[in-house]
């Protein structure tokens, strides 16, 4: 721990003095016209994860100068690809990382992840906040969820529960639903849960918890059937509105909300930082990204939220909520 944060000192110590010596301040011309900012994103395209950055990369571009900003899909391993890719990535500012819940949970459900999430990154600012809904593949017999825990207790570990890999929302979601009805289902790997929700509607499996950002159109076109949702109070959005919450109909506590956050790798200098903070500012207040948002269900933070040391306040927040509730409920992987 203590050589780690010691190296990154001095590497943001050096970065920030190359700009000063030498007169043409890295942040100055930061971002040059003539390069590409990457945005990586640790899931398969299409899902909730890939949808958000997309979204952001678009309002972030004007406030940026016009800059180009590409997403690089680094997915697998439950997001931890992506994360060690931006954490060992250039420290320039042209290399940012999104990424979900599982910044805090992962440290806890993952034994062996290759980085720190709380010493090897710069944080930029939380973008959003998202539900997640109970749903399944649309043969599922089942019209509510008191006759799917019927048919869950009938089939035990021969239901298939889909994930984006170990570390994720999903995967989260899945084990804390698994321990709140004591069974043990087959669990199913994806690299991301827009692979995994091609094969809910195909009847390749058969259960899936995942964010609203992705549910939602399937919800509404009926390609999936759903059971509920992890907030604390049902949802406004029109087609999730007669979900319970999964806590009104008997799974005591259940509570789970996905965020989204954006980072840069540790030792990106301070008024590059700034920059890509004040971008990230405006993104969030622009009009389009936040009907995307809100039209699937997410809700997009408010200003104070969009802090470095807000950010990174709640990620150790949240690592301090998870951490017992993981160890307690026995459901870590290695
Ligand atoms: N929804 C995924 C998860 O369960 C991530 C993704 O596919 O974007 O973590």
């Amino acid at each position: 721990m203590i050589p780690l944060f010691k190296k990154s000192a001095t590497l943001a110590g050096a970065a920030l003095m190359t700009c000063s010596l030498f007169g043409t301040a890295h942040a100055a011309d930061f971002p040059a016209k003539d390069k590409v900012i990457t945005i990586v994103v640790p899931f398969a395209a299409g899902g909730p994860t890939d949808r958000v950055a997309r979204d952001l990369a678009e309002a972030m571009r004007k406030p940026l100068g016009g800059i180009s900003i590409v997403i690089d899909s680094a997915a697998g391993a439950g997001g931890s690809i992506g994360a060690n890719k931006t954490a060992k990535a250039a420290a320039d500012g042209y290399t940012l990382l999104v990424h979900h819940i599982g910044m805090a949970t992962m440290p806890t459900l993952v034994r062996n992840i290759p980085f720190k999430v709380e010493s090897d990154f710069e944080y930029l600012g939380l973008i959003n906040e998202v539900p997640m809904t109970l749903i399944a593949k649309p043969t599922m017999a089942a019209t509510n969820y008191k006759e799917l825990s019927t048919w869950i207790n009938d089939n035990k570990s021969k239901v298939n529960l889909g994930n984006a890999g170990i570390g994720s929302a999903s995967h989260l979601c899945g084990l804390l639903f698994q321990n709140a009805i004591k069974v043990d289902m087959t669990t199913v790997p994806y690299k991301g849960t827009a692979p995994a929700m091609t094969d809910l509607i195909g009847g390749q499996i058969d259960l899936m918890c995942d964010q609203t950002t992705n549910t939602t159109s399937q919800i509404e076109a009926k390609k999936v059937k759903a059971y509920g949702v992890t907030t604390a109070k049902q949802l406004a959005t029109p087609a999730l509105k007669d979900l319970p919450t999964l806590a009104s109909v008997g799974l005591n506590n259940f509570e789970v909300t996905v965020w989204h956050g954006l980072y840069a790798p540790k030792g990106t200098p301070a008024d590059v930082l700034a920059k890509l903070n004040g971008a990230l500012k405006v993104a969030l207040k622009d009009p389009d990204f936040i009907k995307k948002q809100e039209g699937l269900g997410a809700v997009v933070v408010t200003d104070k939220r969009v802090d470095p040391a807000e950010h990174k306040k709640f990620v150790s927040a949240e690592i301090a909520k998870w951490s017992p509730i993981i160890k307690a409920a026995g459901v870590y992987a290695d």
